[in-house]
């Protein structure tokens, strides 16, 4: 496959297409633990250029992989089959905002946290924000469907949706959903992109539903000494009707590290739940959070600090903000995996998920976190280890064989929110068979030379460890 670099930059211009190295070097991997070389990287500003790259990749069978911030855990950008990166955070102008009708226009591009920069003066706001909303963009979410912190009340990014342009693999555009908050005319082909992490077309707008931002947001964190029973705190709220907008829990591997990376002296104990109401009456916000701190204190909660000030809100969330990147510092020697990072699993098993996952890491010589929104029922965990060990990867495949294995049983989902890209591919296939022609003949129909984000989701390999590279250099 030789790409035709000329070409393209006739397309996009000079200074929108790189092949010198250390650009590939830079878009060879995303937060995962995954890397390959792209053959070069392309960075289109209008439809009309996504178009013409696409024309040109079909004809020549050249593949092409949509990014946003490359913030993606599981691979979902790193191009194994080498090809053009579709950079497309250029393409990041809001181009309408249409209160009166409660939605949004934007191009891929547009970073989470610029949206809701712009969306505030209206007194307006677009929930499903993933913890990294600083630097991921709206085609990136849509890609991933993404979820954040405030999902438990407010949902994930399919729930707001209304429509989209996109290119095929072919060039051409087409517009699913409707600027209308519902429509029945046919497939809900606007949902089908949603989760098809750049196997499908390229998203190049986005309607989006928004929301007014409430008047009152009351945030607060109880101390447990033992996991299971900040898991089951949890579980007890969600079933018990109250509506917390934020329901978090974070373990005493979590605490420590966030300790030592930020130094902000939280209690260093079992767990700690933060949970959230928010409202436009006062009165019912007290409600819930009255509601809620109760069955944290049935739970033997304690220490219960609970906060209205923007402030004081900002401090007790800290800890959790900066909780993924500072894991990598709990010990010195080892870093952060983004494996089997984040299974969804029923409400009644939170408790027990959570308690499981420290039990697999011990036997299996790795450390893992335990952490999430678990609220919605995300627990998140990471696979800490030596990456200069060939050892600690067995190790790391066991877990995940195991982690996967026990999370299937109960009910629950390979992954809630990150996506299935390279990393999870492998249990996720296993557990989904029935499906797996369904999406391979839809990708056919849409995709039929297979140049959209290749070998990846239901087509990745099922080995990754052996199948790709390790962005790790392993010594012994
Ligand atoms: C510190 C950290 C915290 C995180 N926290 C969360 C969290 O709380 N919740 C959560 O859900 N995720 C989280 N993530 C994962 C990740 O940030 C999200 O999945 C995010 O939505 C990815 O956005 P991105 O712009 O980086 O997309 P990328 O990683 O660039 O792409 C993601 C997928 O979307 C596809 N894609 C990108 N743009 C387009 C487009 N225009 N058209 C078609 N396909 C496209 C890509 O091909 C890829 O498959 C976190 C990651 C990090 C590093």
């Amino acid at each position: 496959m030789k790409v035709d670099v000329e070409k393209l930059k006739m397309i996009v211009g000079e200074d929108n297409v790189s092949d010198n190295i250390t650009d590939l070097y830079v878009y060879s991997s995303d937060a995962s633990v995954h890397q390959a070389m792209p053959s070069v990287v392309v960075r289109p500003n209008t439809v009309e250029e996504v178009q013409r790259i696409m024309r040109y990749a079909n004809n020549s069978r050249i593949p092409v992989i949509p990014r946003g911030a490359g913030s993606g855990t599981s691979g979902h950008t790193v191009p194994i089959d080498g090809g053009i990166v579709l950079d497309l955070k250029r393409m990041n102008r809001i181009l309408e905002i249409r209160p009166q009708d409660m939605l949004v226009r934007v191009e891929p591009g547009v970073v989470d946290d610029d949206l809701n920069r712009a969306l505030k003066p209206y007194g307006l706001f677009y929930p499903p924000g993933p913890a990294s909303s600083r630097i991921a963009t709206i085609g990136g979410e849509i890609g991933a469907n993404a979820s954040g912190v405030r999902s438990v009340k407010y949902g994930a990014t399919r729930d707001y949706v209304l429509g989209m342009k996109v290119v095929l693999a072919d060039g051409r555009l087409v517009t699913l959903g409707s600027n209308t908050r519902v429509h029945s005319a046919g497939y809900q082909l606007e949902r089908l992109i949603v989760g098809s992490e750049g196997t499908l077309g390229v998203v190049v707008e986005a309607t989006m539903r928004i929301v007014p931002i409430p008047k009152f947001r009351c945030l607060a964190v109880a101390n447990f000494n033992k996991l299971e029973e900040a898991g089951k705190a949890i579980s007890d709220i969600i079933s018990s009707g109250a509506q917390p907008s934020m329901l978090e829990l974070m373990d005493e591997i979590g605490i420590k590290a966030v300790n030592k990376a930020m130094k902000i002296g939280l209690p260093e104990v079992g767990a700690i739940v933060l949970f959230e109401a928010d409202g436009n009456v006062k009165e019912a916000v007290d409600y819930e959070m009255e509601k809620m701190k109760r069955i944290c204190e049935k739970h033997n909660g304690f220490g219960i600090e609970m906060s209205y000030d923007k402030k004081e809100r900002e401090r007790i969330y800290a800890g959790r903000k900066k909780l993924f990147a500072s894991l990598s510092r709990y010990k010195n020697g080892i870093i952060c995996t983004d494996l089997a990072d984040d299974m969804g699993v029923p409400n009644s098993k939170i408790a027990e998920c959570a308690k499981k996952i420290h039990e697999i890491a011990k036997r299996n010589n790795v450390i893992m976190a335990v952490y999430g929104h678990c609220g919605s029922g995300v627990v998140h965990t990471k696979i800490m280890l030596d990456p200069t060990k060939n050892s600690q990867w067995r190790d790391a495949e066991h877990v995940i064989d195991e982690l996967y294995e026990y999370v299937h049983s109960i009910g629950g989902v390979t992954s809630a929110e990150h996506g299935i890209g390279l990393s999870k591919a492998p249990p996720w296939k296993k557990s989904r068979n029935d499906i797996i022609p369904v999406m391979k003949a839809i990708k056919k129909a849409l995709d039929p030379n297979n140049i959209l984000n290749p070998h990846k989701l239901m087509d990745a390999p099922d080995r990754w460890v052996t199948a790709t590279n390790l962005r790790y250099q392993v010594k012994s």
